[in-house]
């Protein structure tokens, strides 16, 4: 654990040297991509690791282990993103704790959110998740779901919409992987012609991230690369 802990810096390093990469092969500027680390599981040791690195965003799967460790590390300037799987009787803990939610595909839910957003904090910030895939394990809305879904969401007070967030089909084709990144690409471009104001692609993992960079992704959710892989 401790010599894990001691690679961080690097394995971090890496991870930006390879987002500068991507963004430079297919002619994107510098900066267009925010690594998001995403620590589950992973201890509040390793986190401040990584925050002395200089990373601030943090992505977090499981409720209750976020909590105790948003609470450990509440004297470090963390940006919070909830991305795991949304439960009607867990969004106050994610309205209460977080500044951003990536997984939303609930009606009932995004009310909620708004609803139990502390009045002292700025809106919380959201991605819809959408099922590019069509998977039946997978949650989020079906693409043509998106639109009236997105609309319902910008009336409600204390959320902000910022985008569209993707877990694409674990196939081991590229080509079909990179596929699914440009349909959400098509699908965000599709909302702001209609007015919504996205500006937020959160697609690309540790296995994937060139491809999602490649396609438009603004935030790549990386977890393995940064921390090593999970127990
Ligand atoms: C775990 C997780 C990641 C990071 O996956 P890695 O392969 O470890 O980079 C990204 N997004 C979501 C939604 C996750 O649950």
């Amino acid at each position: 654990m401790a010599d894990r802990i001691a690679d961080i810096p690097e394995r971090l390093t890496r991870v930006r040297q390879r987002i500068d990469g991507a963004l430079a092969a297919c002619g994107r500027p510098r900066g267009a991509v925010k690594l998001l680390a995403v620590s589950k599981k992973q201890t509040p040791a390793a986190i401040e690791a990584a925050w002395r690195a200089g990373q601030r965003r943090f992505g977090e799967n499981y409720l209750q282990e976020a909590a105790t460790k948003i609470a450990a590390l509440a004297d470090l300037d963390i940006e919070w993103h909830f991305i795991g799987r949304l439960q009607g009787n867990k969004t106050a803990q994610v309205a209460t704790h977080f500044d951003w939610v990536h997984t939303v595909s609930d009606l009932r839910h995004v009310r909620r959110l708004s609803a139990q957003r502390p009045a002292d904090r700025p809106p919380l910030q959201v991605c819809i998740q959408v099922n590019i895939g069509g998977e039946q394990s997978k949650g989020g809305l079906s693409p043509d779901e998106v639109a009236g879904f997105a609309r319902a969401i910008a009336d409600l007070p204390a959320l902000r919409l910022r985008g569209l967030m993707t877990l694409p089909p674990q196939t081991g084709d590229a080509n079909a992987q990179r596929a699914a990144f440009a349909r959400l690409r098509r699908l965000q471009a599709a909302l702001v012609d209609d007015g919504l104001p996205l500006d937020t692609l959160s697609m690309g993992m540790s296995g994937d991230m060139e491809a999602a960079i490649a396609e438009g992704a603004t935030i790549v959710r990386i977890g393995t690369d940064v921390f090593g892989p999970r127990d």
